[in-house]
C-alpha cells in the first residue's frame, strides 16, 4: 500500500495515543508493517526495558542523566513523564525521517507529547485509542504480563484520566475488534496522504502538460 510520495514538501505526522493497554503498539506495529514509508519515531525513555523490547528500536532506553543532557541541549521536540518515568522525542527522529525521504513519522506518545507536537506542527494528525471497556482494558493490561502488579495498577488508575483528553485529538477509534481498528488507522493514514497540499503538486504539473 502507497501513501503520498517521499518528495512531497509535508511530512505526515501521525500522533498516535491511549491509555496504557487500550492497543496502541499493537496497532502501530501492524500499521508499519503495510506501510514502510512511515517510520516509527523511537522516543528516549528512563523506563527499564521489557522482555521483549530492542534498545533502539522500540525505545532508546537511557538514564535520567543521559535523558536530562538531551533535554538540557533542547535536543526533545517533546517530552513528559508519565507513570514516573521520563519520555521524550528527540528532534533527530523527525529530521531522520525527512533526511530518508519517508512520506510520514508515526509516533506513539501520551497525551501531553501529542498536545506539544500540534503546538510545534499544527499539521501533525492526533488519533485517540480507546479500549471497549474499562473491564477489557483491566484484563488487557494483565494479559500481557510485561508490568509488575504495582506498574499494571497505576497504569489502569490513570486511564481515566488519560481518556479525558480525548477532546483534543482529531480522530478516535475503538479498538475493539483489531481487525476493523487496523482498517479505521489506515483509513487515516490514506486519507491524509490525500490532503489538497500533499498532492498539489500532481496538479500543477497536470496543469502545465
Ligand atoms: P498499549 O500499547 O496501548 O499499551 P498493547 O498494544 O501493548 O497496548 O496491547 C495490550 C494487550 O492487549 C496486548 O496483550 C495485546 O495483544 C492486546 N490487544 C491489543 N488489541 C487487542 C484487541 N483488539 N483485542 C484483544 N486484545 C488486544
Ligand atoms: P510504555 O511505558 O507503556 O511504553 O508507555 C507509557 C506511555 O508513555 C504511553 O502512553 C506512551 O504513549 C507514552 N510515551 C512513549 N513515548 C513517549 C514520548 O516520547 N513522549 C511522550 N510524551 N510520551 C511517550
Amino acid at each position: 500500500m502507497s501513501v503520498a510520495s517521499s518528495t512531497d514538501p509535508d511530512l505526515i505526522l501521525l500522533v498516535i495515543s491511549s491509555p496504557s493497554g487500550a492497543g496502541k503498539t499493537t496497532l502501530t506495529h501492524r500499521l508499519l508493517q503495510e506501510f514502510p514509508e512511515l517510520r516509527f519515531s523511537v522516543s528516549h525513555t528512563t523506563r527499564k526495558p521489557r522482555q521483549n523490547e530492542v534498545d533502539g528500536q522500540d525505545y532508546h532506553f537511557v538514564t535520567e542523566e543521559a535523558f536530562r543532557q538531551v533535554l538540557d541541549g533542547d535536543g526533545f521536540a517533546e517530552w513528559a513523564e508519565v507513570h514516573g518515568n521520563l519520555y521524550g522525542t528527540s528532534v533527530a527522529e523527525i529530521d531522520r525521517a525527512r533526511e530518508d525521504g519517508k512520506a510520514g513519522v508515526l509516533f506513539d506518545v501520551d497525551y501531553q507529547g501529542a498536545r506539544q507536537i500540534k503546538e510545534k506542527f499544527p499539521h501533525a494528525v492526533g488519533v485517540f485509542i480507546l479500549p471497549p471497556s474499562m473491564d477489557e482494558l483491566r484484563r488487557r493490561l494483565e494479559g500481557r504480563g510485561s508490568d509488575d502488579a504495582d506498574s499494571r495498577r497505576r497504569r489502569f488508575e490513570k486511564a481515566r484520566e488519560e481518556i479525558g483528553h480525548y477532546p483534543f485529538f482529531d480522530y478516535m477509534i475503538v479498538n475493539d475488534d483489531l481487525q476493523l481498528a487496523l482498517a479505521e488507522l489506515r483509513g487515516i493514514v490514506l486519507a491524509e496522504g490525500c490532503r489538497q497540499w500533499r498532492v498539489a503538486a500532481k496538479a500543477e504539473a497536470l496543469l502545465k502538460s
